[in-house]
């Protein structure tokens, strides 16, 4: 190539990206709905947004994705209620999260699977902080996405791979509910819910059966880190439940991150 069509090649490549960077934006936004709406289980299409405080309709020129929230400086136009910090958040994680998948994997199934994974671990993450919980919604969308995303890099062909595809995460599934089983048996406490459990499903049927024991023991060693490090500033004792959720999506991250290296540890 030559030196222009190089410069011409790497205009239009940084232009896509800041296109899908924008529609992360606009999806970022959706999660916010999603994260606010699907635990109190209110419809997540209807009605249109509001302010939380005074119960006013936002119009569209206030609901722009990060750029409203700087405008209005944090503030409610109706009532100047304070507008929580983790809306733009969200959307910004969620543009940058579509800029990498396309900068790293381009315009592939791969950049589409990583962009879903990384989208969906910010709204459980969020929701399960807050709520404790992961809305079925979420797990049974991410378990039926993963079966039926095409998996070239299986090897395998469609019906089979996604066959495979959904063992994988059953078995993921069923091997995280026995392990919940045997903690409950052992520290006569619930140690991990159900939702756990169904996340790890889906999860699994991402990333296939090589994933079940790096995904339990990524999410596992996370989760022990965080949890000794806040055990250690809020000096508390005894037994806390921890919000699960967060460290398997981390660890389905960075297991479809660094999955050909760490296929060939086990
Ligand atoms: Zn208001």
């Amino acid at each position: 190539m030559t030196e222009i069509a190089i410069k011409n090649a790497t205009a239009i490549f940084y232009l896509i990206g800041v296109l899908i960077f924008l529609t992360g934006l606009v999806f970022g936004s959706f999660l916010n709905v999603v994260i606010y709406r699907l635990p109190l289980e209110k419809s997540i299409i209807r009605p249109r947004s509001f302010c939380p405080v005074c119960g006013a309709p936002i119009a569209f020129y206030d609901n722009v994705p990060v750029l409203s929230f700087l405008l209005l400086r944090g503030k409610c136009r109706s009532c100047s209620a304070k507008i929580s910090p983790v809306y733009p958040l969200v959307e910004l994680l969620t543009g940058v999260s579509f800029f990498l998948s396309f900068y790293f994997f381009g315009i592939s199934w791969k950049a589409l699977e990583i962009a879903v994974l990384l989208a969906s671990s910010i709204a459980i993450t969020f929701i399960d902080l807050k709520h404790r919980i992961i809305p079925d919604e979420i797990n049974i969308f991410l378990f039926v996405f993963a079966v039926f995303l095409p998996k070239e890099i299986w090897g395998v062909s469609y019906w089979p791979a996604a066959g495979l595809s959904a063992l994988s995460g059953l078995s993921a599934g069923l091997v995280l509910f026995l392990i919940a089983i045997a903690a409950e048996k052992i520290f006569k406490q619930e140690a991990m819910g159900m939702g756990d459990v169904k996340l790890i499903t889906a999860l699994g049927a991402f990333s296939g059966f090589h994933s079940i024991f790096w995904l339990i023991f990524i999410s596992s060693l996370i989760g022990s880190v965080v949890g000794i490090a806040v055990k250690l500033r809020k000096r508390e004792k005894g037994y806390t439940m921890i919000a699960f959720g967060p460290y398997l999506c981390a660890a389905a991250i960075i297991y479809t991150l660094f999955e050909p290296r760490l296929k060939l540890l086990f």
